[in-house]
This record gives structure tokens, C-alpha cells and sequence, in this order.
């Protein structure tokens, strides 16, 4: 019999995980398969090699997506979310969203139904990617995007129906509000709960990974009352809760002659259409970045072009329970089953995994092993075909290229 347990919490929730550990997975649909076994390899072989036997993973597949389909009947069946619930952290591969036959996005419904509110996006540079900046070694931001509310709430109306007729008539008799009876309705929700709880996250980060500072992206002065109050309830809560390692950007200026004092996290905040041009002109003056749902789907995909696009751009859905690593890219399904795409995303998602299992030696052994790998110049068709002389590998060769960079690094350490 195995002797792998799940992870359970302590009295005051911190996690415990037992050395050998269950951890669920969905593998994905399209090139998800390809891309799971690569990170699978990589995975098992950075925790092998680090420790040595000591500690080891065993993996537990949740058939969902059109696997689940076949399987079940059920696109994401009743049970996979109960048991990503029980085993407090799992990863997945991209699923496909079938188009036109009534079903919301999978990914969608997994962070919702979870209540993994925060997208954990972080960016760095790794040596040798092709980037379209001249220095993307100055890139090294993480993105913490609200994850269950703003225009993502799912709260539409389609334009001409009952339902957007009756709220229409609602704005226009009751609320003096005047709008084209032909309008689409989308409501855009931002509370100053899940705010603040994204926020607070944001800031712990911060502090624990030694950035100095949290950046709130919004359009407040434009959606006042949303994007506006994202920002004002974000300042509300580093003053409640992290008093004592916060400094605003105009404290800084009024009180510090415009110098942060030693160790203490600025907490500033910016237009998003102003960040978008600052994260490219003058990208080492950010850390954290906390924004609403919206903004943060835009700003994490446009950086990751930054440090060379999303076949290398990792991520996490976390909640106060349990949380979801995953690719940030979709199936790629014209090349499922080939072997060939960029497996780093999810492996990279990996590594974000083992540092929330508090594994940090071997996530840090796969980011190091990967940029290795990729400065040898053997790389997936998507960096070959930007990188002149090198050679092009295949989603597996690339990631046994990593285990043996893992091997050698053992052996000279
Ligand atoms: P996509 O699957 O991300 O693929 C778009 C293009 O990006 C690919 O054709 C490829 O470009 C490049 N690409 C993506 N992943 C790559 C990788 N690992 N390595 C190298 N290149 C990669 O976007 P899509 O075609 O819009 O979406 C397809 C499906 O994925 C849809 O059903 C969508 O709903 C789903 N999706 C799922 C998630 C998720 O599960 N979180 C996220 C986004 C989309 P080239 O052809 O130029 O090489």
C-alpha cells in the first residue's frame, strides 16, 4: 500500500506536508498532454535529485476536459473540485472551453467555484530568450490579479433580451440613467472584501520575496467607484494590516526626501494605461503589481511578451484553502501530440508549486536547470526559430535536457 498522504493544515493554517506527498492533476486537452509529461519528468527528477529520495510526489490524475467528457459524461465532473478542495494544491495543463455549446470556461469555473482569487503571475527574465526589449534582465515583476470578480463575474445580459430590456428600463425609469435600448449589459462587481484580501496577499509577497514594492493598477479616474475604489481600499489595507513595512509613494516624497527608508514595501498607484507604457520605459521601477481581474489579464500577458511570450510565462490561482498551478497559454491544438511545443510555462508553474509546498530547493534547482538549458542553445521550435544557431528539440528532449542539467548541477555541487 502507498504510504502518500495529502496535505492538511495546523490550527493556524499554515500548510503541512508530508515528505510524500498526493498531488492531483488534470493533464489538459490539446498539446496539455505533451506539455504534463514534460513538467512531470521535470518535476519528479528535481525532487529525486534534491532530496535524495527523502521526498517524492505521487500524482493523481482528475480526468476533466475532454478527457472528463469521455470518461464521465462531464466536462469538469462534480468530484474534480472536491478533491482539489481535499488535496489543497494541484496542477493542470489548458483545457479547451468548447465554443457554442453552452459551457463556460472551464479554467473560468475551476478559479471561481474554488475561490482562488489570486492569478499569481510572476515575470522574470531567463538568459537567453528572445525578448523585444533592450534590457529584459531588468523585468522582474509579479502580477497579483483578482481572480473572482470585475467584468469576469459572468453578470451579462445579451443585447435585445428580456433580461437586458428589463434592466434597461430599471437604469432608465429608476436611476435616471439613459442608455440604447439595443445595449448589451455586462455588470462589473468589485467589492471591498476581495480587494482587500487581494491586496493583503499582494503585500505578504512582497515582504517574503524581497520586493520593494506593490504597485495597485487601476481606472479610477475613469470607474470610480470599481477601478477607483480598488485603488483607495487597497491603500485602506496596507495601512490596517502592514502599517509597520509600508510607506505610500507620497510619504515617501513629503516625509523621505524621495527615498524609501531601508525596508520598508512602497505602496504606490498608477493609471493602468500610464503602467503600460512605464513597465516599458522603466521596468526596474516595479515589483508587485495588485489589479482587478480585467486589467490583470492584460498587463500579464503583455509583460510576459516581455521576457519572450507565454510559452515561458508561469502561473498559480491561490485562495485561502487551496490553490491551482497552471500554464498560462491554451491547448495549441494544431500541435497536440506532436512533441514539440515549449513545456516551460507548466514546468515553470511547477516550481511555483513546489515553493507553496515550501519545496523550495527544488524550485529553485528547475529555474536555474531551465535557463541552463536554454542558454545551451537546445531548444522548442517557438524560441529555435528566434535564437540563430540553435537547435531545434522536441517538448521531451527539451525537458530530459533539464533533468540532466538537474543531475550535473548535483554532481558539481
Ligand atoms: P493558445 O492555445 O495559447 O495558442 C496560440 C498560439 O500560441 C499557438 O498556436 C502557438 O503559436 C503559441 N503557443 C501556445 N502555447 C505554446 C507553447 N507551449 N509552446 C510554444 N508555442 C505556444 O491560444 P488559442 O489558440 O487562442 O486557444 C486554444 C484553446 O485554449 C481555446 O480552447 C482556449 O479556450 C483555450 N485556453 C485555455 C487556457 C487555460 O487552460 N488556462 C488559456 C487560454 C486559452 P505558433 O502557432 O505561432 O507557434
Amino acid at each position: 500500500m502507498s504510504s502518500a498522504e495529502k496535505i492538511t493544515r495546523d490550527a493556524n493554517g499554515k500548510l503541512i506536508v508530508p515528505d510524500h506527498v498526493i498531488i492531483p492533476f488534470i493533464e489538459g486537452d490539446g498539446t496539455g498532454p505533451d506539455i504534463w509529461r514534460a513538467a512531470r519528468t521535470v518535476i519528479n527528477g528535481a525532487v529525486e535529485h534534491v532530496y535524495g529520495g527523502r521526498r517524492k510526489i505521487e500524482w493523481k490524475e482528475i480526468p476533466a476536459g475532454e478527457k472528463g467528457y469521455e470518461q464521465t459524461g462531464q466536462w469538469l465532473p462534480e468530484q474534480a473540485l472536491e478533491i482539489i478542495r481535499e488535496h489543497v494544491a494541484a496542477i493542470k495543463g489548458p483545457l479547451t472551453t468548447p465554443v457554442g455549446k453552452g459551457i463556460r470556461s472551464l479554467n473560468v469555473t475551476i478559479r471561481q467555484a474554488l475561490d482562488l482569487y489570486a492569478c499569481v503571475r510572476p515575470v522574470k527574465y531567463v538568459e537567453g530568450v528572445p525578448s523585444p526589449m533592450k534590457h529584459p534582465e531588468k523585468i522582474n515583476m509579479v502580477v497579483f490579479r483578482e481572480n473572482t470578480e470585475d467584468v469576469y463575474a459572468g453578470i451579462e445580459w445579451q443585447s435585445g433580451s428580456p433580461e437586458a430590456q428589463k434592466v434597461i428600463a430599471f437604469l432608465r425609469d429608476e436611476m435616471k440613467a439613459d442608455l440604447p435600448e439595443t445595449a448589451g449589459i455586462g455588470v462589473k462587481p468589485i467589492s471591498e472584501k476581495n480587494t482587500k484580501r487581494l491586496v493583503a496577499r499582494a503585500i505578504t509577497y512582497a515582504a517574503d520575496n524581497g520586493y520593494p514594492s506593490v504597485t495597485l493598477m487601476h481606472k479610477g479616474n475613469i470607474m470610480k467607484f470599481t477601478e477607483g475604489a480598488f485603488c483607495t481600499w487597497g491603500y485602506e489595507k496596507a495601512k490596517e494590516s502592514f502599517a509597520g513595512i509600508t510607506v505610500t509613494e507620497d510619504e515617501v516624497y513629503k516625509k523621505y526626501d524621495g527615498k524609501a527608508p531601508e525596508g520598508k514595501i512602497v505602496i504606490k498607484d498608477r493609471i493602468a494605461d500610464m503602467l503600460f507604457q512605464q513597465v516599458l520605459l522603466r521596468p526596474d521601477e516595479f515589483g508587485v503589481i495588485a489589479t482587478p481581474n480585467l486589467n490583470g489579464d492584460y498587463i500579464s500577458d503583455a509583460l510576459a511578451a516581455q521576457v519572450g511570450g507565454l510559452g515561458m510565462a508561469p502561473g498559480a490561482n491561490i485562495g485561502d484553502k487551496c490553490a491551482v498551478f497552471e500554464a498560462t497559454h491554451g491547448t495549441a491544438p494544431k500541435y497536440a501530440g506532436l512533441d514539440k511545443v515549449n513545456p516551460s510555462s507548466l514546468i515553470l508553474s511547477g516550481a511555483m508549486m513546489l515553493d507553496y509546498l515550501n519545496w523550495t530547493e527544488a524550485a529553485d534547482r528547475i529555474r536555474q536547470s531551465l535557463g541552463e538549458t536554454v542558454k545551451s542553445g537546445n531548444v522548442t521550435y517557438d524560441l529555435a526559430r528566434q535564437i540563430p544557431g540553435s537547435r531545434t528539440v522536441g517538448c521531451s528532449e527539451f525537458a530530459n535536457a533539464i533533468v540532466e542539467t538537474i543531475g550535473r548541477m548535483e554532481d558539481d555541487s
